[in-house]
């Protein structure tokens, strides 16, 4: 089997019996890929801290035919964002997007734009960006990458601009819509003020690192929901990560006894 090689985050890791660990990787030239890190628990010589989560690592590993994992030869880093994890609240929303891109990424299917779009969200956390910006902007990305981000310029049902108006988006017909189409939004509604339809307009046409050191866009709770029900009615799964950063920052006491 011939080694291949490509650039990869790691997104997350398991132990796998007494010395191994399988690792889930985002690579830029196959997508999600899992692999089988030998050693890797028992001795740190060989990959150090390299497969930690969020580590940009230059992959080689080998396709073992008749199984789903690869073997992973070696990780050398390219760039660590090991150190932004010291501070908890960090860590969380980092765990975020590692759950998020891990639910979203297929395996041996290329998707440099989300790879690229990872890197990004991470170097602009590192060098500042507001974590509520760069959570909402790598969500935000992740739906319009995946083909699931609604319009949020035109209704959805009657066609007509949304202008500076309110909108709803329509989970079953997974669209915005207007105030007049609303009251008929099948699946309960959820709130898209203009303001956050903005907002995330803004997003998709800058980096971002363009964020740092900018007063705080509005909109972003709102912006928050719609990528929590739109993940939830895409994947079918609640992030457990999310509900970790919630107890974190103080999540109601029903939000804790729901944490699995
Ligand atoms: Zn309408």
């Amino acid at each position: 089997m011939p080694v291949k090689d490509t650039e990869a985050i790691v997104l997350r890791t398991q132990p796998l019996g007494e010395s191994d660990r399988i690792v889930t990787f985002l690579t830029r030239a196959v997508g999600k890929l899992r692999g089988v890190a030998k050693g890797a628990r028992r001795s740190v010589r060989r990959f150090g801290s390299n497969l930690e989560p969020m580590s940009r690592v230059r992959l080689t590993y080998f396709e073992t035919e008749g199984r789903d994992l690869a073997r992973v030869e070696s990780a050398d880093l390219l760039e660590s964002f090991y150190r932004l994890q010291e501070d908890p609240e960090r860590a969380a929303v980092l765990a975020c997007f590692a759950e998020v891109a891990d639910a979203f990424a297929r395996e041996q299917q290329e998707d440099d734009a989300s790879y690229r779009l990872l890197h990004a969200v991470l170097r602009a956390v590192r060098d500042g960006v507001d974590l509520d910006v760069a959570a909402r902007y790598f969500e935000i990305w992740t739906l319009r990458l995946h083909g699931v981000l609604p319009d949020l310029m035109a209704c959805g049902r009657c066609g007509g601009a949304l202008g500076a108006a309110d909108g709803f988006y329509d989970r079953r017909e997974t669209v915005v819509v207007c105030g007049s189409c609303a009251p008929g939004a099948a699946g309960g509604a959820v709130p898209v003020p203009a303001a956050a339809r903005r907002t995330a307009l803004e997003m998709l046409r800058r980096g971002p690192e363009t964020f740092a050191g900018t007063p705080r866009p509005e909109g972003l709770p709102a912006l928050a929901q719609l990528a929590q029900v739109v993940f939830l009615d895409v994947t079918e799964k609640t992030f457990r990560s999310y509900r970790v950063l919630q107890t974190l920052r103080g999540g109601a006491p029903a939000e804790r006894i729901g944490c699995r």
